[in-house]
């Protein structure tokens, strides 16, 4: 391979002092010569010596090569300047005029003073401002706990301690840690890799829903290696210069160079790394970026000793030419945490809070399914929160169950108040989902509902609890959700014989989940197998379906989609006609305490004869 040196950029010191040069040579030969002389006005010779005969000049000051007077007409002075002329009968005028005149004795400026002051001073202030406004740019970067600002100009170099994280605080993640433990091994141990000819990765991406741990993980491995740890986020190289992106790559990658074996870490990527020419607007400046990190990248050789990781949530959008071998060659993929992932990250989280008693974290995770990482360190988090408002000083069981509420379903509202007919409604409409997915055997059992409102919007909130977690959902189960959505404005419909907006939710639900059976699942008599629709979005971030069909088509997908939810809506109100005295004494139950429990919920629904 030959490597291309790119031809070295101007040293950017060359050309800082290049450009205070140039500021104060204007100011020096430009701008001070136009303010002094903006108020001397310059005249002729003859119009000085008319004035004199005028009798119009108050005083004459000769000097070597020009000749300054004040004029004073109309009770306005002036001051007048003109050039010397050879005139043996100016003094003699002035005389008969009466007009004292002088001249000065040139003062020889000293000259190191004056070039002190006129050129070293400005240069001088200049440099110590822009020193002071460097360094406390630096600082504020730099500001980042347990974690220690480096010489490097671009991006940071970490140097751990005993605060840093380690992967002992990534719980979970088992794969994506194996991973980077042996790259971190390689740049320890290049002999053990070079005796079987083992090339290392010359790149590992990251990528993973928003608060999976990508960026904590990357900081552990910070804090395990043994080698320097260089770390920079995509939108930097955007922000702060901009037209600087390019140039920073190169500098980033220099300093990685001179300090090789080490790791970079280029967390959010995609903000660079964006497939070029993929949107309307094009962005050069990032699409220079990009071109020159690719460039780096193949710069040099698989065993430098430098190894690059990047983290994304959005790998879809960024440029093939990234993901190919000898580049990001490895991708290790963060998945939201499953049940065991969720106990584990509660643990490591709930280490550094004071607790008292026993803490369930089985239950505290099956209540969370779906939770990412970020979200249950925040569930601690406002647990802990909630004991010191409470006045407390260790947290409880009842803290972090209440904020697994406050987070998923938005703060309870204290103060909201609900008249005795909305509650009544809400109380039939919840009593409604949970009855019908009771009644069903494939329904999951309802753990918890409160018709507290919360500030995200919903009125009542029905906590389900998953047993385990459920990667496949068969027809039967499905239609069963559907059914239990449904529930809730059956129970309006049948005890009410009215219906309100506070269905407008489960609807929105609902629909999802049939148009998704009918044309993702293919779960419909209809279609069948038939692919319908395609994901547009990205695959971490939810997209939006797009229908992939022919207009007729699509006519009776929305027909089959009706037909399922009508069947649906019909089992929830046949099943709630049936139960009505568990509805209604469930209802009343609901109102009076505002919440129930499952268990309790069990016990009222089984002490009536079930139809
Ligand atoms: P992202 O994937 O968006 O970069 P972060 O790494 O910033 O997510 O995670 C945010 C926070 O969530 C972390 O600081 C940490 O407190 C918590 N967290 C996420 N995943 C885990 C995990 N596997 N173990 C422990 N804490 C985690
Ligand atoms: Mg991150
Ligand atoms: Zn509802």
């Amino acid at each position: 391979m030959n490597e291309q040196k790119m031809p070295n950029p101007v040293n950017p010191l060359l050309k800082f002092w290049g450009i205070m040069l140039a500021i104060t040579l204007i100011l020096n030969l430009i701008v001070l010569p136009l303010i002094s002389s903006s108020r001397v006005r310059e005249t002729s010779y003859s119009f000085f010596l008319d004035s004199v005969e005028k009798g119009t000049v108050e005083m004459v000051q000769i000097e070597q090569s020009e000749i300054n007077y004040i004029i004073s007409q109309d009770g306005i002075t002036q001051v007048c300047k003109t050039g010397i002329i050879d005139d043996p009968t100016l003094v003699p005028t002035l005389r008969e005029k009466d007009i004292p005149f002088g001249s000065v004795i040139p003062s020889e400026p000293n000259p190191i003073m004056s070039f002190l002051l006129s050129w070293i001073m400005p240069i001088a202030m200049i440099g110590l401002m822009s020193y002071f406004l460097n360094r406390n740019l630096r600082k504020r970067m730099g500001n980042m706990p347990g974690m220690q600002f480096g010489s490097g100009k671009t991006g940071k170099q970490y140097v751990p301690d005993e605060n840093s994280v380690k992967f002992s605080d990534v719980a979970g993640q088992e794969e994506a840690k194996e991973s980077l433990m042996e790259v971190v091994d390689y740049l320890e141990n290049p002999e053990k890799y070079a005796k079987v000819g083992a090339k290392c990765p010359k790149g590992v991406l990251l990528v993973g829903p928003p608060g999976t741990g990508k960026t904590l993980i990357a900081k552990a491995v910070a804090g395990e290696a043994n080698v320097p740890f260089f770390s920079i986020s995509g939108s930097e190289f955007v922000e702060m210069f901009v037209g600087r992106g390019a140039a920073k790559v190169r500098e980033l990658f220099e300093q990685a160079s001179k300090n090789a074996p080490c790791i970079v870490f280029i967390d959010e990527i995609d903000t660079i790394g964006k497939s070029r020419g993929s949107s309307f607007s094009t962005n050069d400046e990032r699409e220079q970026t990009l071109n020159q990190l690719l460039t780096e990248m193949d710069g040099f050789g698989a065993n430098k000793g430098v190894i690059i990781l990047a983290a994304t949530n959005r790998p879809e959008i960024l440029d093939p030419a990234l993901l190919r071998p000898g580049r990001f060659d490895r991708t290790v993929p963060l998945e939201l945490p499953d049940l065991q992932g969720r106990i584990d990250i509660l643990k490591v989280h709930a280490k550094n809070i004071k607790i008292s008693g026993d803490i369930d974290y089985n239950y505290l995770a099956r209540a969370t399914s779906g939770a990412s990482g970020a979200q249950l360190a925040n569930i601690i988090n406002e647990g802990a929160l909630r004991a010191v408002r409470e006045g407390r000083d260790a947290v409880l069981q009842e803290d972090l169950e209440e904020s697994i509420e406050t987070v998923i379903a938005g703060q309870q509202k204290k103060n909201a108040i609900m008249s005795d007919e909305e509650k009544k409604i809400v109380a039939y409409h919840e009593i409604g989902h949970a009855l019908v997915a009771a009644l069903q055997s494939h329904s999951a059992p309802v753990e918890k509902i409160t018709i507290v409102p919360r500030t995200s919007g919903a009125l009542g909130y029905t906590m389900q609890v998953e047993e385990g977690d459920k990667y496949l959902i068969s027809k039967s189960e499905a239609l069963a959700r559907l059914a239990t959505i449904a529930g809730g404005r059956a129970a309006e419909e049948v005890v009410f014989n009215e219906i309100t907006t506070g269905a407008s939710n489960d609807i929105e639900k609902m629909t999802q989940l049939a148009r998704s059976m009918v044309t993702k699942y293919g779960m419909s008599d209809e279609f069948g197998m038939m692919g319908l629709s395609q994901q547009s979005g990205g695959k971490y971030l939810d997209g939006a379906e797009q229908m992939d069909c022919s207009q007729a088509t699509a006519e009776k997908v929305d027909k089959e989609v009706r037909s399922i939810i009508n069947a649906a809506q019909e089992k929830a109100r046949q099943l709630l006609r049936d139960n009505m005295d568990s509805l209604h004494e469930l209802s009343a139950f609901l109102m009076k305490e505002e919440t129930i429990t499952g268990k309790q919920f069990m016990e009222i629904l089984n002490k009536e004869p079930v139809a």
